[in-house]
């Protein structure tokens, strides 16, 4: 049975973009005659606001997009993340970083497009050895999964074809925790698409590199990961990926203007 997700988060006004993917993202989940839940990726307390999120069910809505079940809130599933940083702290598979490094604040957002200059993570407190095992509890500290350099991920996108990706040289050790106790979004979208039973993840294009990180947690969790499907990203006149702060895109504008979506 297929099992798709819209996963906006209410950071911002969604746009034409979010729209198009979410209208794939449903189409494919309805011809497939499967099920689809809304998962609100609300973890960035800073950024998420209430009126984002009343605005973006009003928009998918108005988008003709309809889910099945209750709305689930990230925000509510800490338990569920903090389980898996368990198992990955019991396994080895992840270290603290006393590091304070601009990644360490966008890690809890999906990485998109504009936020795609990080540089790798240099090491600096990546053990020597294994790290330390059978931590109970993360601390006030960060922790970064401890890729293999030189691992390969490769998958087949049924929208982009083959991909690949070397461990090391696409991305380094990656966070997966924040010294204020949040899940980063790699974690928590894993544990999410992994217990939510999600058979096929539909985004825009500029996450596959993310694709391939979380490709590496399904495998630490011993769970298949889903079929991806990445839409290509929606340009604006200029070429630029449409972001939320362009207000001029954004679905409430049109909708309470009267405007139409197309297609
Ligand atoms: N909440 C994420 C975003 O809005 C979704 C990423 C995903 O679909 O995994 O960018």
């Amino acid at each position: 049975m297929y099992v798709g997700r819209l996963a906006p988060s209410p950071t911002g006004l969604l746009h034409v973009g979010h729209a198009a993917t979410f209208r794939v993202a449903h189409q494919r989940a309805r011809a497939a005659g499967g099920r689809i839940v809304l998962r609100i990726e609300d973890l960035d307390r800073e950024r998420c606001q209430p009126e984002f999120e009343a605005s973006l069910i009003d928009d998918l809505r108005w988008a003709g997009l309809d889910w099945d079940g209750d709305p689930v809130r990230q925000s509510e599933r800490l338990p569920q993340y903090l389980g898996f940083w368990r198992t990955l702290a019991q396994q080895g598979l992840i270290y603290p970083c006393r590091c304070t490094r601009k990644d360490v604040e966008r890690a809890i957002s999906a990485p998109h497009a504009e936020d795609e200059l990080e540089s790798l993570y240099p090491g600096t407190c990546r053990p020597a050895g294994a790290p330390p095992r059978a931590e109970v509890s993360p601390g006030e500290i960060n922790w970064r999964f401890r890729v293999n350099p030189g691992e390969v991920v490769e998958f087949v996108d049924d929208a982009q074809g083959p991909q690949r990706f070397v461990a090391g040289r696409d991305f380094g050790d990656f966070l997966v925790w924040r010294r204020d106790g949040v899940p980063t979004y790699q974690l928590a979208v894993v544990v999410d698409d992994a217990e939510m039973g999600i058979t096929e993840v539909v985004r825009g294009a500029d996450l596959l590199k993310s694709t391939a990180q979380q490709i590496l947690l399904f495998r630490a969790l011993g769970r298949e990961p889903p079929r991806f499907f990445h839409c290509p990203l929606v340009t604006d006149a200029d070429g630029h990926r449409l972001a939320k702060r362009a207000g001029g895109h954004s679905l409430k504008t049109m909708r309470e203007s009267g405007q139409k979506l197309a297609g």
